[in-house]
């Protein structure tokens, strides 16, 4: 049963036009599924192109208690884009919304309207040398990149979408469906409280994000990439070296276990192995480093600083690397990427996105392992992560299929969350945000005050009903 009535369905016609409204249920189908969830059912869809018409349907959800959810490339994976089962939750698809693609390189900047894809916005900054160094195996829409505070591999050279952020538009949830304009482009402002940086990892519950300013950056004019081996219990210390070697060059280090490598070895077509007889390692990390000024004359290659200052590195005593692949980048890139296809391809997993001081990544990898080859034996960690950054997505992959009961996965997961969040002071997001996925956790981990004040914030921006998570206070 819908809750909207026949009123309600010509309000949206009449703000958006018959094709601006989906109220089919097969229709609606690519909308109330998640990236790697089943599917919810909305009451309907609506697909404004312009911000008044957001701030028309927003007002009208408002005046009639509907609960409603932005949504932008879906690519999320915490269940914070699509509806429940209910069928009581209007989704708000921002795919139409891609009227505004303002390129200006003096400024070094972006004004793109929420519903530009990733790869649309590079696209349109490449003629200009500039990209957005945000780097992610998806294609998500801008609007949802702010709304999730996107991270990436890149994070550890220029960081999140929040860095990136400078200016806003919003539409709020209440009655008027009121539009903000927050610092449109500047670098520097100090002249109010920072309410831009609240909606940014906002997740949907603050209101409609309808229009980014972002800074963006130089392209590198110059790239070069190796998978290291590091020394058993060495890699923070291959990190620190090569951060003081390659200085700001650095751009990814990215940690892969041989559980996750086996799995995209198996099971990605055409992945090719590069280590020498095909011999996979215990652990392996994708450096790259980039130079966005061409190189001068006489000055050597970036493969050949990048092959020299390894081999450097080898020579010392105490060396933490024990071997080194150089190759072209978009071929060791090709294998990072494919870790999270061969791992779904592989069977079911029950996926982590942790984050820790990166100093405390190595220590939770160990006990968590070795917790849970004494407690949960059937299951295989073929994590991966932004290591540099603290992120590690810790995937556990169940040998011999999917039936498991579901106490017994609750179990796992309270005890690797346990062990992770109040055993080593890690987050239980990195940087996949909040959603329905992770409500349970956030009710049972994130203390009491914090809870409070967050939903009292909320309320201050959001009248309605907004978003697929809920922000509450019970103890
Ligand atoms: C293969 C793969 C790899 C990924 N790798 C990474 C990674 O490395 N780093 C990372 O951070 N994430 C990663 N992600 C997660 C995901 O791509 C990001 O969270 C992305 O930024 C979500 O953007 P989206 O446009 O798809 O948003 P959606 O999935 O549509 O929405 C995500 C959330 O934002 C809210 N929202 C969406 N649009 C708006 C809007 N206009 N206004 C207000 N709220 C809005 C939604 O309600 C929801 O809560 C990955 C996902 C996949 C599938």
């Amino acid at each position: 049963m819908t809750v909207l009535s026949p009123e309600d369905c010509a309000v949206f016609e009449a703000i958006l036009g018959p094709d601006g409204v989906v109220l089919d249920r097969a229709d609606m189908g690519a909308y109330a599924v998640a990236a790697r969830y089943g599917a919810g059912r909305p009451a309907a869809v609506l697909r404004p192109r312009e911000t008044s018409e957001v701030s028309r349907l927003v007002a009208h959800c408002v005046a009639r208690g509907l609960r409603f959810i932005p949504q932008s490339g879906n690519t999320g994976l915490v269940l914070g884009s699509t509806p429940d089962n209910s069928g009581r939750e209007v989704v708000i698809s921002l795919e139409r919304m891609t009227g505004a693609l303002e390129v200006d390189p003096l400024d070094r900047t972006a004004r793109v309207a929420a519903g530009v894809r990733l790869s649309a916005l590079n696209a349109a900054l490449e003629p200009h040398g500039l990209f957005l160094p945000i780097d992610l195996g998806a294609d998500p829409m801008i609007g949802g990149m702010a709304a999730t505070n996107t991270g990436g591999a890149r994070f550890l050279r220029y960081g999140d979408m929040r860095r990136h952020v400078l200016g806003l538009e919003v539409v709020l949830p209440n009655a008027q469906g009121e539009v903000l304009r927050l610092s449109g482009g500047l670098r520097k402002d100090n002249s109010t409280l920072p309410l831009r940086q609240m909606f940014v990892g906002s997740y949907g519950l603050l209101g409609v994000i309808t229009e980014v300013t972002l800074e963006v950056h130089p392209r590198p004019a110059e790239t070069a990439a190796a998978l290291l081996i590091p020394r058993p219990h060495a890699v923070l210390e291959l990190l620190v070296a090569l951060e003081a070697e390659a200085g700001e060059t650095l751009t990814a280090f990215e940690g892969m276990s041989r559980g996750a490598m086996d799995k995209a070895f198996a099971h990605v077509p055409g992945l090719r192995n590069p280590f020498p007889n095909g011999e996979v390692p215990d652990y392996a990390v994708l450096v790259e480093l980039t130079r966005s000024a061409p190189a001068r004359d006489g000055q050597p290659s970036l493969d050949t600083h990048l092959e020299s200052l390894l081999a450097g590195i080898a020579a010392r005593d105490d060396t933490p690397l024990a071997d080194a692949l150089l190759g072209p980048a978009d071929h060791l890139w090709a294998l990072r990427h494919a870790l999270s296809e061969g791992l779904r391809a592989a069977g079911a997993v029950v996926g982590f996105d942790l984050a820790f001081r990166r100093s405390a990544v190595f220590a939770f990898r160990a006990a968590a392992c070795e917790q849970l080859a004494s407690r949960f034996p059937d299951y295989q960690v073929c994590d991966f992560g932004h290591v540099a950054d603290g992120g590690l997505h810790f995937n556990l992959l169940r040998a011999g299929g999917d039936a498991e009961a579901p106490a017994r996965r609750a179990e796992l997961r309270a005890t690797v969350l346990t062990l992770a969040i109040e055993g080593f002071g890690g987050s239980f997001s990195g940087e996949h945000g909040l959603g329905r996925a992770n409500q349970d956790t956030y009710e049972r981990f994130v203390p009491g005050p914090v809870r409070r004040y967050s939903a009292r914030l909320a309320g201050v921006f959001a009248e309605g009903s907004v978003g697929a998570f809920r922000l509450s206070t019970e103890p």
